[in-house]
């Protein structure tokens, strides 16, 4: 099995309202995949329907190569660990207990815990009550609830909405451990594309309950375009020089400046030199995961 979770023109209708319209997505065993879509989009409705909180008005989809039609599924599922709202936490409890509380709702055994609150990065909070929690401590937490299954497949819905940088990191970090060293796939959907552009090695674009688009992170790299950003004394001076080249740019200040066509550092500089215009600095850049989706869904690009 190459993949964890595929859906074929999977279609959920609201009325004459369609959140899903021939959803199809195919995520890799192994991959960060990374949901990205506008508010309304249709991501929630998705995640709630692989997690068998809603079902489809048609089409289908298979988790761990099991359909959505097979009596294996309910099994399979099992194996999926979620987070799609806002997890309840005994606010009373400590971040140990709270799991304790999980694994006999579960059912299962707790052996595994302290191991679980490693990995979150909640091991030392003792006997701290989960109400006293950071808002990115209560995250992490609620991702240690969706581990206490040992699952393969992790299924995380705006995992960073209304965290601070600091707690941005360290959902981060962990993500990224889960993923490398217990091999766990991940789906994510966040608003916060520069965050996931640090997380994700796939993408699916999501449009209108529609994918627009889906690629490697490896992909992204080689048709996001590079910009090479300069600083220089004037950029009037360079602007004349790269009109002379017939070179894209883009001036942003009498000092700073982008060009998007590939050039050669050392003629431009030359060049530049002769009229007597001289680069402070010079560093390159890769078009923003943002900036990439803005130009698939039609909307304004930077340029
Ligand atoms: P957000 O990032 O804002 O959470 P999303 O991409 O997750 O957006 P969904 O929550 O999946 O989007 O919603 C997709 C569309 O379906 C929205 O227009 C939403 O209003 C609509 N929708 C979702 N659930 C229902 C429902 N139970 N009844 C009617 N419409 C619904």
């Amino acid at each position: 099995m190459d993949h964890i979770l595929q859906t074929e023109n999977l279609s959920k209708s609201y009325g004459k309202f369609k959140a899903l319209n021939n959803l199809t997505i195919n995520v890799p065993k192994g991959a960060i995949y990374g949901m990205v879509g506008r508010n309304g989009a249709g991501k929630t409705t998705l995640i709630r329907i692989i997690t068998g909180l809603n079902y489809p008005t048609s089409g289908s989809y298979s988790v761990f190569g099991v359909k959505d039609n097979d009596k294996n599924l309910l099994e399979v599922r099992r194996k999926i660990g979620a987070v799609v709202e806002t997890p309840s936490l005994h606010p009373e409890m400590t971040a140990k207990d709270n799991l304790i509380q999980q694994t006999k709702a579960l059912g299962i055994s707790d052996e595994k815990l302290d191991d679980i609150l490693k990995l979150v990065g909640l091991a030392n909070t003792g006997k701290k009550k989960a109400k006293n929690f950071s808002l990115g401590m209560r995250q992490r937490l609620g991702i240690a609830f969706s581990l206490v299954g040992d699952p393969e497949f992790l299924v995380l819905d705006e995992p960073i909405n209304g965290l601070d940088p600091q707690g941005i990191m360290e959902v981060r970090e962990m993500i990224l451990k889960l993923n490398r060293e217990k091999g766990i796939t991940i789906l994510i959907s966040s608003h916060i594309l520069d965050e996931l552009s640090r997380l994700a090695t796939h993408y699916g674009f999501i449009e209108q309950g529609h994918v627009i688009k889906e690629m490697s992170a490896e992909e992204l790299e080689k048709v996001s375009r590079r910009s090479v950003h300069l600083n220089v004394n004037d950029t009037k001076l360079l602007a004349e020089v790269l009109d002379g080249m017939g070179a894209e740019y883009r001036v942003y200040s009498p000092n700073e400046a982008d060009i998007f066509t590939p050039i050669q550092v050392t003629p431009l500089v030359l060049a530049l030199n002769e009229k007597n215009c001289f680069v402070n600095s010079m560093s390159e850049h890769h078009e923003s995961l943002e900036n990439y989706f803005m130009g698939l869904v039609g909307g304004a690009r930077n340029v």
